[in-house]
């Protein structure tokens, strides 16, 4: 009887002894019945036991709440991208738009067989090159000429017809003609390459080339100042935008090409820069202007006459 109060007693304790909450008596008490009593000891062991399986339990607990933890942030990470992966497709796919846009307008007004270009660069020694096309229903005039203190320096004319072997070259200044015929004539001759836009032609107006263009430009659009509104391309990948052209918004055709930093001038005889300049080029385009005379072949009976054959085998090996 006195021995069952005993282990009552001590099994009261036991969980303080467990936690190392019983006073010094106590535990001594405790330790002392334990000794001697295998029911207690067996009671203490059970006890330690739950007390694991508990904590094990805990333990599952958190592991569980730390894994839906980590899924929902994984399915969050994977939500982000997607919507940064979707966002970069409706960007990309408003650029390609845009851009087919501009290549079908220009392509069109491009389709003219009436039209008048013009390109003028002003060269890094104060000179201006100028470019003219004058083109009626297949037949054309290009006048090349070199500007400088007001006068023209060189001034070449050339006429020609689509698709025919033959072009007519006036070197105005010398009053010489050169009469050329062969391949490499044919191929100028070619629609595409008498009227061409510095910003793609009609061949070029695909759309895996559009796509390429949607992907390596960026696109913007800019007044400069004035009140016409032009779109401004550069290179997507070039932070320092060394490369942009303007297009027309109406006609999708290319007024403006500018390559920053592209001409260098050194002090004479040294690799020191004296000065760096952007290039410009303007282009400007005039539908329905060019008359029958513009691109009329003129009187050669002054001038003095060279035939040359241009082939492309005379310049292959
Ligand atoms: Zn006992």
């Amino acid at each position: 009887m006195e021995k069952k109060t005993e282990c009552e007693i001590v099994q009261d304790l036991l969980l303080g002894y467990v936690d190392k909450t019983l006073n010094d008596e106590s535990k001594k008490l405790v330790e002392k019945h334990l000794s001697e009593c295998e029911k207690c000891r067996q009671r203490l062991q059970d006890i330690k036991k739950d007390i694991e399986e508990n904590q094990s339990t805990q333990k599952k607990e958190i592991d569980y709440l730390k894994k839906v933890r980590r899924k929902s942030r994984i399915k969050a990470f994977f939500i982000a991208i997607g919507i940064i992966v979707l966002i970069a497709v409706i960007y990309y796919v408003i650029k390609f738009i845009k851009i087919s846009s501009i290549m079908n307008k220009a392509s069109k007004n491009l389709e003219s067989e009436n039209m008048y270009f013009e390109q003028q660069q002003i060269l890094d020694d104060e000179k201006v090159a100028i470019l003219k096309l004058y083109y009626k229903d297949g037949k054309y005039k290009q006048i090349s000429q070199i500007y400088s203190d007001d006068k023209i320096q060189t001034q070449f004319l050339k006429y020609g017809e689509v698709d025919s072997n033959e072009i007519i070259e006036i070197d105005d200044i010398n009053k010489v003609v050169t009469i050329k015929h062969g391949d490499i004539v044919e191929a100028f001759n070619k629609k595409d390459n008498i009227k061409w836009s510095r910003f793609g032609t009609e061949e070029r107006n695909s759309i895996v080339a559009n796509m390429g263009k949607a992907f390596f430009m960026s696109i913007y659009t800019d007044n400069y100042g004035s009140n016409k509104e032009y779109y401004v391309l550069t290179s997507q990948f070039d932070r320092n935008k060394r490369w942009e052209i303007w297009i027309d918004k109406e006609t999708g055709l290319v007024i403006k090409e500018i390559n920053r930093d592209s001409e260098k001038s050194f002090i004479t005889g040294t690799d020191i820069v004296k000065e760096i300049n952007d290039t410009v080029i303007s282009y400007n385009y005039e539908f329905n202007v060019v008359t029958d005379e513009d691109v009329k072949v003129p009187d050669l009976s002054e001038y003095k006459i060279e035939n040359v054959n241009e082939n492309f085998e005379d310049y292959m090996e």
